[in-house]
């Protein structure tokens, strides 16, 4: 048997949420919801299923290998010149290629303790490890450790924001010390904004207009949350174009596929499907916050779209209680949090019944 080095034996992988099939066949259920993967409850946006059925029949080509034209529709979307974006499938594709092209094997990453698992596995499957900066006691990432924290090996910061599975949010202020840190070293900060459809916040900061005084500051954005492209898989990136050349030369020739280019570009011009994403977050994260004050415990209040909480008590068995009445949550044991829960908003009853049948269990 060929030798395989030991940062790939040692790999942790990524545990998706449960499936609601899996979940139907073990529980013997027919009624299952699934508030454990922060995809949008709202279903597919009818724009975005009539683009994809109008393209299926093309779908025995190849794709176009440029994606010019997706290019030349997310470029205005996002305000951005055409080569300062690249995409992926997925944002995990390109966190994958960020770390394989900008980090040497044997170099490191520096992130936060209790950061959006992929960026740790893409730098273990290339050799590239990680340094883990302990969060502050509220759950925040503590940007001052983080950065006496670096050294010249750290060749990237990656920097969820808002962090996933807290949900707390950088505010522009220390976003701006990490910038001005970077700036002139030789490290990149790569800052994930998964879900800055979200955001109510009123000091978070405006990245892509920072990436013109900062150049190492790329940025990743994602269709599969507000968007509701989850399964289809598209994640954009923002950098220099120089950063970017480098991405285009690596990255597979089609790593977007054919049906994704048709559907996001439809998926952009369906304002009123994000509007309707959006309120539906924020008024399920209002539902819950008050929930979880009624039953006095605590969360962290959200810039994404679900909410971390303490329930307390062994948060693997609430998870199964939970299951057995057709609920799926996502327990953070793995994330180094024993008692606390993950619950992604969903629609209206299905917000009421996870909390019904929460309060029922505890
Ligand atoms: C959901 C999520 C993503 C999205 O990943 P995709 O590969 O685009 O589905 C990226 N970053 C964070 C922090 C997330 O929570």
């Amino acid at each position: 048997m060929i030798k395989i080095s030991d940062s790939i034996l040692n790999l942790k992988p990524y545990v998706p949420g449960k499936s609601i099939e899996e979940v139907q066949r073990e529980y013997g259920l027919t009624d299952v919801i699934k508030l454990a993967s922060n995809e949008n409850p709202l279903g597919p946006s009818p724009k975005v299923m009539a683009a994809i059925t109008k393209s299926v029949p093309e779908i025995h080509r190849y794709p176009d290998g440029s994606y010019y034209s997706l290019k030349n529709a997310l470029a205005p979307y996002f305000g951005v010149a055409q080569n300062r974006l690249s995409c992926g499938n997925g944002s995990n594709e390109l966190i994958d290629l960020i770390i394989r092209i900008f980090c040497e094997p044997g170099s490191s990453i520096l992130i936060s303790q209790a950061s959006f698992v992929a960026y740790k596995v893409c730098a273990h499957a290339s050799r590239v490890s990680v340094t883990e900066v302990p969060m502050k006691r509220d759950f925040s990432v503590d940007i001052d450790t983080l950065l006496k924290a670096w050294t010249p090996q750290h060749k990237a910061i990656f920097l969820p924001n808002p962090n996933n599975p807290t949900g707390l949010y950088i505010n522009s202020a220390n976003i701006l010390k990490v910038l001005d840190f970077a700036k002139n070293k030789d490290v990149l900060v790569v800052i994930d904004e998964a879900y800055v459809e979200f955001i109510r916040a009123k000091d978070y900061p405006q990245t892509l207009e920072l990436q013109k005084k900062y150049p190492n500051l790329i940025v990743l954005r994602t269709m599969a949350k507000a968007y509701g492209l989850a399964g289809l898989r598209l994640g954009v990136m923002f950098a220099e174009p120089e950063i970017i050349g480098i991405v285009e030369r690596v990255r597979n020739p089609f790593n977007v596929n054919l049906l994704v280019v048709e559907a996001a570009k439809a998926a952009i011009q369906d304002k009123d499907y994000i509007s309707r994403s959006q309120k539906v977050v924020w008024d399920g994260l209002d539902y819950f916050y008050e929930a979880f004050s009624q039953m006095g415990l605590f969360y962290c209040p959200s810039q994404g779209n679900f909410v971390f909480f303490d329930t307390g008590r062994d948060s693997e068995l609430i998870f199964e209680q939970m299951l057995r009445q057709g609920v799926i949550l996502r327990p953070l044991k793995n994330y180094g949090f024993p008692t606390q829960i993950r619950i992604s908003v969903g629609l209206p009853n299905e917000n009421e019944k996870a909390i019904k049948c929460l309060k029922a269990i505890l």
